[in-house]
């Protein structure tokens, strides 16, 4: 077999369009390297990276630290499975618990697994602990939700793309509007008797980084304590320093009942989840009932435990907070001189800018094509909003360097 070797951005492009499944819409951009807060195409241009992988590379791109901790434990133990015990995973689980403040920890591999997860702990919970009847357990969710792409989790998305044409669903689950504590109280007062939990992003990044009202989180937190409800923040996306703070749940002072992480858990650098709660929760899983061959595997467990250390060491939290003021002011002040920009929104280094157009137009996507050309990659999503996400290890420098080529290309583009 022949393999293919200095191939042009264009003729790359070209194999995966014929070969691969076309899932996903990239922008016209082929990176070959990465580094910090920055990224290399196959022509050595250089990139300002501001999706940082949808904010799994919050500790920057190959960190070296991780990089090392990714090899070492690669040249010594990879996988053993669960059918044995391995020598990091008990020091991991413990490092986690101290960490996030939980007393137990259960292992996955990607986002959407922690979710499915959550779900079946919840369901289980809802049973044998709160009393719901059998097959009777519901879960709220949000409207707009993004939880990833199992069945499951598509039965309960409002977006018909995610959802359209992969029936039957899973029953069992009560949409309400996000950021509606209203809604989530009728729900609760309605039928809260067989509601076992209530799944919930503190900021729904996917939906165009919607950041719901101060205090939300924590009315919906007390709402779902006073009726015996599982609190599931799901924070794949928000966690891990990225709005600013460890959680985005800490800005409400809301610590969930069950918490779910994935993406920069690793840095970038493995698929690494994690399902936490306390033990009057964790323990209605019993041995047989769930697991993952991969999941707590000694890779991620060495993998994890260095990006959190890393995280702490170079004040990432901190430097997001701290950072994302920065860029909101600057970005308002777009907002206030600039009529293709109508709203600036978001918490620490997860921000959103709103493109005056519909969202079918293709303006947002022409302005990330102009970006990509002055050197900065972001992404538009759902049509007219661009999510701003670079890693967490940037610079005051260089986030001014990047708000120049964010306002210029925006002021200077043409429809
Ligand atoms: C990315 C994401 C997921 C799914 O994670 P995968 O690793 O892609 O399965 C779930 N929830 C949120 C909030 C996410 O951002």
């Amino acid at each position: 077999m022949q393999t293919i070797t200095n191939l042009s951005s264009q003729e790359l492009m070209q194999l995966e369009d014929q070969y691969g499944a076309h899932n996903y819409h990239p922008l016209p951009v082929v990176l070959a390297k990465g580094e910090g807060v920055h990224v290399w195409d196959v022509e050595g241009k250089k990139y300002y990276d501001f999706l940082s992988a949808y904010s799994a590379v919050n500790q920057g791109h190959c960190h070296p630290r991780i990089t090392k901790a990714l090899v070492d434990q690669a040249g010594q133990l990879a996988l053993t499975s669960r059918a044995f015990y391995n020598d990091k995973l008990g020091a991991y689980e413990k490092f986690m618990s101290e960490y996030f403040g939980f007393d137990k920890i259960l292992p996955m591999n990607t986002g959407a697994e922690g979710v499915e997860t959550a779900i079946k702990i919840c369901r289980k919970w809802g049973y044998e602990k709160k009393g719901i009847a059998n097959g009777e357990a519901k879960i709220i969710v949000c409207g707009e939700n993004f939880h990833g792409r199992t069945v499951t989790i598509i039965s309960f998305s409002s977006d018909p793309d995610a959802k359209g044409n992969f029936g039957p669903y899973t029953p069992g689950f009560v949409s309400i509007p996000y950021n509606s504590i209203e809604a989530l109280q009728k729900v609760l007062e309605a039928e809260g008797k067989n509601v076992a939990g209530f799944l919930v992003e503190p900021i729904q990044g996917e939906a165009g980084v919607n950041t719901p009202a101060d205090g939300f989180l924590k009315k919906a937190y007390d709402l779902c304590q006073e009726h015996k409800v599982l609190f599931i923040g799901d924070e794949i996306q928000t966690g891990i320093a990225r709005t600013g703070k460890l959680l985005a749940c800490d800005y409400d002072g809301v610590k969930p009942n069950i918490l779910i992480l994935g993406k920069a858990l690793s840095g970038g650098a493995y698929p690494v989840s994690a399902v936490l709660a306390d033990n009057h929760i964790m323990e209605v899983i019993k041995p047989g009932q769930h697991g993952s061959t991969y999941g707590g595997n000694p890779l991620a467990c060495a993998v994890a435990m260095e990006a959190l250390k890393i995280v702490t060491e170079e004040k990432l939290a901190e430097n997001a907070f701290e950072l994302g003021n920065i860029f909101r002011e600057r970005m308002q002040n777009l907002v206030d001189t600039c009529d293709l920009v109508t709203l600036v929104r978001g918490k620490g280094l997860l921000n959103a800018i709103i493109i005056n157009d519909t969202p079918d137009s293709s303006t947002a996507w022409d302005i990330c094509v102009a970006l990509s050309e002055n050197g900065l990659l972001a992404k538009p999503t759902h049509g007219n909003i661009i999510r701003f996400a670079p890693p967490l290890v940037m610079t005051k420098e260089q986030l001014n360097e990047c708000c120049d080529i964010i306002e210029n290309t925006i002021r200077n583009f043409k429809k």
